[in-house]
């Protein structure tokens, strides 16, 4: 391994039919998010060496959050690090109602099974935020976090942590007292980076290094080594390094040296 480390992405879309010589060539650390647990059977049997595949069932897909079942989820956890794409939005044409079964059921599961989870919450902020304190769920990652001040505040109260893309501006949640230590990088691949720097492909969060680094005053060189560190403490207060590939747990023990 190189004295630095790669950029990470804690959430992108990518298919799930993808060579795996295609995921190494990104040269980053990809948290690649399912749709539905029917997608994630399908990328369990894989052994890619810096993807980290979520278990997920997104808010905005029907068939997805139809085909949920709380005691397949449990048992795809067993071997998961990872939980995304999950959440509520409040433009999906799935009932409220059921997308809030889902999401109860999930935090409910991972707050008992702690996992790195990454959640959705597109027009359905305070919603998130109530079934985040009803479930107890810690350390929620709220990706592409669009809420209002108050609302981050309670998040913040709540113990998330937010994945920031480049269509988002970090500055509005150093604002609301956001420190840090608890944002992560995300592309959203192919969403989040359709106006970022080229070339736009999963793992290419230089441009999310350089507007936090912005946002906080610090070197982005610095940005990278705090990300690395905010990420390697999530995957030890969950106890999911066994569950990572090793390559990756290398890098978690090299930032945690460094
Ligand atoms: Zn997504």
């Amino acid at each position: 391994m190189s004295q630095t480390l790669p950029p990470l992405d804690l959430h992108a879309h990518v298919v799930a039919d993808i060579a795996p010589r295609t995921l190494e060539g990104l040269g980053a650390v990809v948290f690649a998010v399912t749709r539905s647990l029917d997608e994630y059977v399908e990328v369990s049997r894989r052994s890619d060496a810096v993807t980290v595949w979520g278990v997920g069932c997104h808010p905005g897909l029907v068939a997805a959050q139809k085909g949920y079942d709380a005691g397949r989820f449990v048992a795809l956890l067993e071997n998961a690090a990872f939980v995304g794409e999950v959440g509520l939005d409040g433009a999906s044409r799935v009932p409220i109602k059921r997308q809030i079964g889902v999401l109860e059921s999930v935090l409910s599961t991972t707050a008992a099974t702690p996992r790195l989870i990454s959640v959705h919450s597109y027009k359905a902020t305070k919603l998130v935020l109530d079934l985040i304190e009803q479930t107890g769920a810690e350390r929620v990652i709220l990706h592409w976090w669009l809420g209002s001040e108050s609302e981050t505040k309670r998040a913040l109260e709540l113990g998330c942590l937010f994945s920031v893309n480049q269509g988002m501006d970090p500055t509005k949640l150093r604002m609301a007292g956001v420190p840090i230590t608890l944002l992560l990088p995300e592309t959203d691949h192919p969403s989040g980076n359709r106006r970022g720097a080229s070339p736009r492909q999963p793992g290419q969060t230089l441009d999310v290094e350089r507007a936090v680094g912005r946002a906080y005053g610090i070197d982005s060189a610095e940005v990278r080594r705090i990300f690395w560190k905010n990420f390697s403490s999530q995957v030890d207060s969950k106890g999911v390094f066994a569950l990572l590939p090793p390559a990756v747990q290398r890098m978690v023990r090299f930032a945690q040296a460094k």
